[in-house]
């Protein structure tokens, strides 16, 4: 089995499918590793590195790509990767499918078989393969770090003999895996944290983690957690009373941190720019959403946005990428563990019934096959 990686090409994106572990890993498995040259700089891997784990380095992509049975990404190929490649051939990455349709189109037709990392299903015996997990606990600490990196003040309290420096009030919007470790990571600074969920069950996790949960709990709330675990669109009643207990919470805040996610759906709106507008001069924002649509009005993809009351609203777009060692460290482990699916006794063995494969395919046999994006 010839397993390749290729440079990131989309803007922005400093991680890597692949590490010398993995790669070490891969060729356990009896697979060949194609590693095309300078794809770990981002992540301050070298090709030297990649070589003595393993892997055979290739100048040019198309090397690489013509023959790869299975090609393995952080972000979509693009359309000149894609006419790179073999039918049949296998390609795994963060698709971003739902939004990405130009590059499942191409897959499709070039008769590619894509897996979308995003789509893995939280069970079990897909936890060492939940990319969105690895990815989101990355995210909700590295949104800390650039909240006080852009605060004009300190986290903890500090008693000093020149006076005391009071702690920094931080609010957690959104409990899930990157609002948890956002929550954990404030914590550790010293800050005083609150946190707030549509799903019942964050309480309990907000709390443990030492934070205030602050929810408008009503009937619709107990009832607001699908099977799987994620949030429910809300009614309009409930965002309503949501939205005046955030105008009476946020006004105290300095650091406010929004995670917010529906799959599939566009991020919710959290944060009125009259939200925003109540804050004091030097309170940051940071939206973790942003790229779905973003939770705080006037956040910006990919820029800081500096508001007429002297509030900064952070709207990085790639918060993995901004601690991207340690980002491609855990998804070549998730790929890792993906990979384990598709290859049996050293050959390709694709079983498209087993619940992983058959939840993440989204092209195979020259067609999209997965409900949701087909939709
Ligand atoms: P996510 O990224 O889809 O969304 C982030 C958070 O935003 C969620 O907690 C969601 O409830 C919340 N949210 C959505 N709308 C909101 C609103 N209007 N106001 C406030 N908050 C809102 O979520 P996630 O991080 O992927 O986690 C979702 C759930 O899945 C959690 O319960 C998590 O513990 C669970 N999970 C399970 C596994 C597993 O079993 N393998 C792995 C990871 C996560």
């Amino acid at each position: 089995v010839a397993i390749a990686v290729t440079r990131e090409r989309r803007e922005g994106e400093p991680r890597t499918a692949a590490t010398p572990d993995t790669v070490k890993k891969l060729t356990a498995l009896g697979a060949s590793v194609l590693v095309e040259a300078g794809a770990g700089l981002g992540s301050s891997i070298p090709d030297a590195d990649y070589e003595a784990a393993g892997a055979r380095i290739a100048k040019d992509s198309s090397a690489v790509l013509s023959k790869a049975d299975i090609l393995l990404k952080v972000r979509g190929p693009t359309a000149q990767e894609i006419s790179a490649l073999k039918p049949g051939a296998i390609v795994v990455a963060l698709l971003d499918a739902y939004r990405e349709k130009d590059t499942v189109q191409a897959m499709a037709k070039a008769n590619v078989t894509a897996f979308a990392m995003e789509f893995v299903p939280r069970i079990s015996r897909a936890q060492v393969m939940d990319a969105l997990s690895s990815q989101a606990n990355l995210a909700g600490y590295r949104a800390v770090i650039e909240a006080a990196h852009t605060y004009g003040r300190a986290f903890p309290m500090m008693m000093t003999a020149a006076g005391t420096v009071a702690p920094a009030k931080v609010f957690v919007m959104g409990a899930g895996v990157a609002g948890c470790q956002a929550i954990a990571t404030a914590r550790r600074l010293g800050a005083v944290v609150s946190a707030t969920d549509v799903r019942p069950a964050a309480k309990e996790q907000v709390e443990s983690l030492g934070a205030k949960f602050v929810a408008v709990e009503d009937e619709e709330f107990k009832a607001a957690e699908t099977a799987g675990g994620y949030a429910k669109q809300m009614s309009a009643e409930y965002q309503a009373k949501q939205a005046a207990l955030t105008a009476t919470h946020i006004t105290k805040q300095d650091v406010v941190i929004t995670t917010a996610l529906i799959p599939g759906r566009p991020a919710p709106r959290l944060i009125s720019a009259a939200h925003v507008a109540s804050m004091k001069p030097g309170s940051v924002l940071v939206d973790l959403a942003v790229e779905a649509g973003g939770n705080v009005e006037g956040s910006k993809p990919g820029e800081v946005v500096k508001t007429a009351n002297g509030a900064s609203i952070v709207g990085w777009s790639n918060l993995p990428g901004r601690i991207a060692a340690d980002a491609s460290a855990l998804y070549a482990k998730n790929l890792l563990a993906f990979v384990g699916l598709l290859v049996k006794d050293e050959a390709l063995a694709l079983d498209l019934e087993d619940e992983i494969l058959k939840a993440a395919v989204v092209t195979h046999g020259g067609a999209v096959v997965h409900e949701g994006v087909k939709g």
